[in-house]
């Protein structure tokens, strides 16, 4: 341990600042992770914050070259999954102690995403010190709320402070791939009504049997959508959440259910309801069953012949000598709010490890390819803001 912290590299240092200061979401406080980017950022970059509500704190940090020229955003997410620390959770480690060990950095957000964030930080801050090769603006945003939606965190990142720039990239994990787009998705909730009785009366209307035909009938449904070149079809999930119920001896008036729905562009939640309810028309269910949304992300496809994309497999050939795959990815990640509000091509995941690996126990990322992350996020600025570049001028 000794001898490996005494090689700990600048970048690997600042992912262990990021994962010790706790910013688990739910809740979603994100002030002490958010206090760590400042200081990283400071003096190089003007340095805003923002706070739609209460602890959610994202970091906009932007260096702008002394040329015009492009704008780059380099984004991650500073909030984490929450860990649980019990016995029972199952950590064989502190998750907030940011462990090395055998090459690996450990603890809650070192793969989703601090790890990469730092990545992003580190090669920013190496490039800015490089004025007179590189023109344009680049902007760090180090967001809050992704793992519950990023409306107070990116949503209201291109909302109030980020309205235009001519490539995003998004750090999260990409299976070692450059992904251009990722799939929608909405929760629908199903609630089912009946009428309560004692169990004994044989009366009463059971709700948990309404929506056992309900669930019946929606299984192997097929979802009306056009297949997308790069995101493939659409997946739905019946049932990933189920209640109702209250005691063994009363008829059950209530019963809700979920249903995990991904979508590819064309598809809509209305599109999606309209399915469910057709589905249930042509299967002869009358069960009385209310769908609503309950969270809702829109697919999101970047053309893959934009520079943004271009710039980065470069970058990835430059790291490590072969090309890599440009694909969509099934996950859905913040890059939807930049490309879909503000029409800004984006990068949805590039950055070190698996998507598998993300919110697991004793998550980890490789400290070694983490560093290889930093070095194409390095890349990928000098390329993108090349004072041989083009002149578009972002805002
Ligand atoms: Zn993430």
């Amino acid at each position: 341990v000794t001898r490996e912290s005494a090689v700990t590299s600048e970048v690997t240092r600042l992912a262990q600042r990021l994962v010790r200061a706790r910013s688990a979401n739910p809740p979603g406080d994100t002030r002490e992770a958010a206090g760590a980017v400042e200081t990283a950022l400071a003096g190089a970059f003007d340095v805003t914050r923002l706070e739609p509500e209460p602890g959610f704190v994202s970091i906009v940090g932007s260096h702008s070259f002394p040329r015009p020229g492009r704008t780059l955003i380099l984004c991650g997410h500073l909030d984490v999954v929450p860990a649980d620390e019990s016995a029972a959770g199952g950590w064989t480690r502190d998750p907030w102690a940011a462990e090395i060990n055998g090459g690996w950095l450990y603890g809650r957000g070192s793969l989703d995403m601090k790890g990469a964030l730092a990545g992003m930080i580190d090669a920013a801050r190496r490039t800015v010190a490089d004025e007179a090769a590189l023109r344009g603006r680049i902007v760090v945003a180090a967001v809050a709320d992704e793992e519950c939606g990023g409306r107070r965190g990116a949503g209201a990142l291109v909302k109030e402070a980020v309205t235009a720039a001519d490539g995003v990239i998004i750090g999260e994990p990409g299976d070692g791939a450059v992904c251009i787009g990722h799939r929608g998705m909405c929760f629908v909730e199903a609630t089912v009504r009946g009428k309560a009785t004692h169990a004994s009366t044989g009366g009463g209307v059971n709700a948990v049997m309404s929506m056992v035909r309900v669930l019946g009938a929606l299984e192997g449904i097929e979802l009306t959508h056009t297949s997308d070149p790069l995101l493939g079809g659409p997946t739905i999930a019946i049932g990933t959440v189920i209640s109702g119920g209250s005691t063994a001896n009363v008829i059950p008036d209530l019963c809700r259910a979920t249903i995990d729905v991904r979508k590819v562009p064309g598809m809509t939640d209305d599109s999606v309801l309209a399915d469910l309810r057709g589905r249930l028309a042509s299967r002869g269910v009358s069960d009385p069953v209310a769908f609503s949304i309950t969270a809702s992300v829109e697919p999101s496809v970047t053309d893959a012949h934009d520079p943004i994309v271009a710039v980065s497999a470069d970058a990835y050939l430059e790291e490590f000598g072969r090309p890599p795959e440009v694909r969509g990815m099934s996950a859905t990640t913040d890059g939807w709010w930049f490309r879909n509000r503000r029409g800004i091509p984006t990068v949805t995941a590039l950055g070190p490890g698996k998507i598998a690996d993300c919110h697991t126990v004793d998550e980890r990322v490789s400290i070694a390819e983490l560093e290889s992350y930093a070095r194409i996020y390095a890349g990928i600025i000098r390329r993108f803001l090349s004072a041989d570049g083009p002149d578009v001028v972002g805002s």
